[in-house]
């Protein structure tokens, strides 16, 4: 597999650091506010990264964190009249929410910066000891002349950075661009007690210490959206890599911009949009066709006509899957015959081009068109004098490819069938051992699938609604 990596600026080779496992981490969100579609498109992206690796057979570690305490989150708390904490606790379970809404596998941990204080506290003075931080009136500050490869994931060195800070800089500072590591208490702000007096951590310390905390020295990738590249991740670098004198990341990742109506999403243009209003209006795998159709690394605008366009796509997959399904129904025989041993070999064919495709950094615009392609061969010469095996291997195929993407993973006409046929069943069980709460319960949960249930003397009957 290749990854374009931000550091090299090539696409490289991936060496795991152990072999068969993926150590990563993306940053996550600041849980002040539902977040946004811009924020879904790289959560997405990093999902569908992972996935990829787990399609794969690598076993994935799969950190994002949740930043808990910053500006940000101290400016709509005291507006709330609610503390950090609940502000936190708020969004963090609202984010479950859409994530999963939006078919996002869980993390295999979510650390909150909050609960690393100690370990924060702990990473500041090792920097302190080791000469690469430096404290002032209860502030600390990194000092990037310290680090020698200060600019190295952004391209740029100390001086050419420095011509392009504001004069007005904070006096104290060694130099311009060394940035806070722990900020002294202020008024009204949350604080912890460190030796430097009380106070809060910025904001690029929480990542390096949960990665470190949860990785180790050195982890596969870390990623999360092209805004982070610089100052962001410039100094999770100087900090782990100061620390520990090892590569903190071997491949940087880092996810293009999501615009909408081709302009760059804010609240004063009035083209903000949380992932949850999207999610009204539209499935999660629309989004995620969406999302997951243009290269990560390429800006992606979204509208409601590309969202509509997107529902018709995912449309005809499904046709063609419940079409599928349709013929095993109809077909006569039951196993494979030589010509369909051949042709399944055809229909893999399409497989290894997606699996082409997706090693390549990940090029889920390509793939999706593969699995389009894959369809049209298969509508084309597809037809009932097939055997059940071979329909089946024709479906299973698809929904493979599906896999990765977090697409096409629903329930098709006769697994739907047969999911309704077993639950009628289960419920005359109920109905015959007079559970009638359970048999109601049944009922109800069929109708929340649009399926009604007639009780006619031939038994039970049901239709759509
Ligand atoms: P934030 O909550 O702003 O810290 O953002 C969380 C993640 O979403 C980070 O990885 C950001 O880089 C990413 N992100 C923020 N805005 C956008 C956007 N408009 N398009 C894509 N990714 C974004
Ligand atoms: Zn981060």
């Amino acid at each position: 597999m290749r990854i374009y990596n931000t550091m090299s600026k090539k696409k490289e080779e991936f060496v795991p650091i152990t072999s068969g496992e993926v150590k990563m981490y993306v940053c996550g969100p600041t849980v002040y506010n539902f977040f946004h579609i811009g924020n879904a498109r790289t959560f997405i992206i990093f999902d569908t990264v992972r996935r990829y690796f787990e399609y794969k057979g690598y076993k994935v570690k799969f950190i994002q964190n949740f930043t808990d305490i910053d500006d940000r989150m101290i400016n709509k708390a005291n507006e709330d009249g609610i503390t950090i904490k609940e502000l936190g606790d708020k969004f963090i379970s609202e984010y479950y929410k859409d994530a999963d809404g939006l078919n996002i596998e869980r993390a295999t941990v979510n650390p909150r910066a909050t609960e690393y204080i100690d370990d924060i506290i702990e990473f500041v003075q090792e920097l302190i000891n080791k000469g690469y931080a430096y404290e002032i009136d209860g502030d600390v500050y990194y000092s990037t002349q310290k680090f020698q490869d200060y600019g190295k994931l952004s391209g740029q060195n100390l001086d050419e950075l420095k011509s392009g800070v504001r004069i007005n800089v904070d006096e104290r500072k060694k130099d311009p661009m060394d940035f806070a590591i722990w900020k002294g208490k202020k008024e009204g702000e949350p604080s912890w007690k460190s030796p430097w007096g009380e106070g809060r951590p910025g904001w690029h310390i929480e990542c390096s210490c949960m990665a470190h905390d949860l990785l180790g020295d050195t982890i596969d990738i870390h990623a999360g959206g092209m805004d982070l590249v610089f100052p962001h991740h410039e100094n999770e670098i100087a900090q782990s890599e100061g620390r520990t004198g090892k590569t903190f990341a071997n491949y940087w990742m880092h996810a293009a911009y999501l615009n909408v109506n081709n302009k760059k999403m804010s609240k004063s243009l009035n083209n903000f949009l949380t992932a949850r209003d999207a999610l009204k209006k539209f499935d999660s795998e629309v989004i995620r066709l969406l999302m997951l159709s243009a290269h990560y690394r390429t800006q992606l605008n979204y509208s409601i006509d590309l969202l509509e366009a997107s529902k018709t796509s995912l449309e005809r997959l499904y046709n063609s899957l419940d079409n599928l399904e349709s013929l095993k129904e109809a077909s006569n025989t039951e196993k494979l015959n030589d010509k369909e041993v051949e042709y399944i070999k055809k229909l893999d064919s399409y497989k290894q081009k997606y699996i082409e495709k997706m090693d390549d950094d990940f090029n889920t615009a390509d793939a999706i068109s593969i699995i389009f392609d894959l369809i049209k061969e298969i509508n084309v010469n597809v037809n009932a004098d097939f055997s059940k095996e071979a329909l089946q291997y024709a479906i299973d195929l698809i929904k493979d490819l599906g896999t990765p993407l977090g697409i096409l993973q629903k329930s098709t006409k006769s697994s739907l069938e047969d999911e309704i046929e077993e639950l009628i069943e289960k419920r005359q069980e109920a109905r015959k051992n007079k559970n009638f709460k359970l048999a109601d319960e049944i009922r109800d949960d069929l109708k929340a699938k649009g399926i009604t249930l007639l009780d006619t003397p031939q038994g039970v009957r049901w239709k759509k609604a």
